[in-house]
């Protein structure tokens, strides 16, 4: 290779007061960091020349020194109704992770990875079939987020802002990477730069327990999906391998302190693979584990994944589904299967490009 990215700092590892100190040891004002966080966070800045205000010297420091473009892509794919992007990025080691811009009428919404593959293994997910390599730091979280709004501008309003949401749900499990996950939220909701609400933030969890505990505890109010996919153990313990470690029960009762902390209501994530946890009874037996907690049923036909025998269940298995949770007074609704023809199901795309000798 002939050059060596891992030797520049990224500049979005840092908090706004860590960089004041950065700016600091480098004989800069404050101000400084204050001009050089809104280059980074309004503006969204892809070259450091763009950034007039700052002295010469200071700008030609940050360009060896720095990095304000971390994430190299090196593959983007555009599905037909031209409305999910997905990107294919390289971390400055070589590792590559998925992101993706969703366009919706009102929403644009950025779908980030927190790990390069994903320790969970559940039976259906491309990502955990490439196996786990490293969690991501919070500037490469951050640098996605970025990234992505900068592909989101073209499609934004002039006077919007270019991504409306952010969801933890590309590659990897947040809640075993929360300490980086924690700290993108802080840089990315800062008032004073990206000011992402965390209204409208979504963090995605396929069960983590402790994790689910802890976020309940953080002063940022971030909305949480669960994972769920099967409304026993049994099942669960196949889709899920997680499940062994944290029940039902267990997760349920996270869900509820969690409610209790936020007031909040919670998102049920359930891929309806066909005939194996579409049966209406399994919508029953759904409908009662959540009874008296808010929440909200997002039924998503499997995306099929290669080797695996899970297929999605058909229109007609998906309406009895929704009658059974209906008529249970359980708000669900049927998420559109998107991009498709751009492999967006998690991990499906990096798959793709890891060479048979890749571990
Ligand atoms: N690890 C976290 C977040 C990443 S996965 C979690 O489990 O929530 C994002 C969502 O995509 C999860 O709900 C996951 O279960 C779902 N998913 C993964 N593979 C899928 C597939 N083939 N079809 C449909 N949904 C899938």
């Amino acid at each position: 290779m002939s050059e060596d990215r891992t030797r520049l700092l990224n500049l979005y590892e840092y908090t706004r007061s860590e960089l004041t100190e950065l700016l600091s040891e480098w004989g800069q004002p404050a101000y400084r960091a204050e001009q050089l966080w809104q280059w980074l966070y309004e503006h969204l800045a892809a070259d450091f020349a763009e950034m007039t205000n700052l002295p010469r010297q200071l700008r030609d420091h940050l360009a060896r020194h720095a990095a304000i473009q971390p994430l190299r892509v090196l593959e983007e794919l555009v599905s037909r109704d031209q409305l999910t992007r997905k990107y294919l990025l390289e971390l400055p080691d070589g590792e590559t992770i998925e992101s993706v811009l969703m366009l919706y009428e009102r929403r644009r919404t950025a779908c980030i990875s927190t790990q390069v593959g994903c320790p969970i293994r559940c039976d259906f997910c491309a990502t955990g079939k490439s196996g786990f390599r490293r969690n991501l730091t919070a500037g490469e979280i951050v640098a996605q987020v970025i990234y992505i709004a900068r592909a989101a501008r073209p499609f934004a309003p002039a006077d919007a802002r270019p991504l409306t949401n952010v969801v933890y749900m590309g590659m990897g499990e947040p809640l075993l990477n929360l300490d980086a996950v924690l700290k993108s939220l802080r840089i990315l909701t800062d008032p004073k730069g990206f000011n992402m609400g965390d209204r409208h933030i979504t963090i995605s969890t396929a069960g983590v327990v402790p994790g689910i505990l802890r976020l309940a505890e953080e002063p940022m109010q971030v909305r949480l999906a669960i994972s769920l996919h099967a409304p026993t153990d049994e099942l669960r313990d196949k889709l899920v391998p997680l499940n062994r470690r944290y029940p039902i029960a267990q997760v349920r009762q996270a869900l509820q302190t969690y409610f209790e902390h936020t007031g909040r209501r919670i998102t049920i994530e359930y891929a309806l693979i066909k005939e194996v946890n579409d049966h209406r009874a399994q919508a029953a037996e759904l409908a009662q584990l959540f009874a008296g907690l808010p929440v909200h049923v997002n039924l998503i036909p499997v995306n099929p994944v290669e080797d695996s025998p899970y297929r999605p269940s058909p229109p007609s298995r998906v309406k009895v589904f929704v009658e059974e949770l209906e008529r249970h007074h359980i708000p669900c609704s049927v998420r559109l299967r998107r991009g498709l023809d751009v492999q967006a199901g998690c991990g499906q795309l990096r798959s793709r490009h890891l060479t048979p000798t890749a571990s």
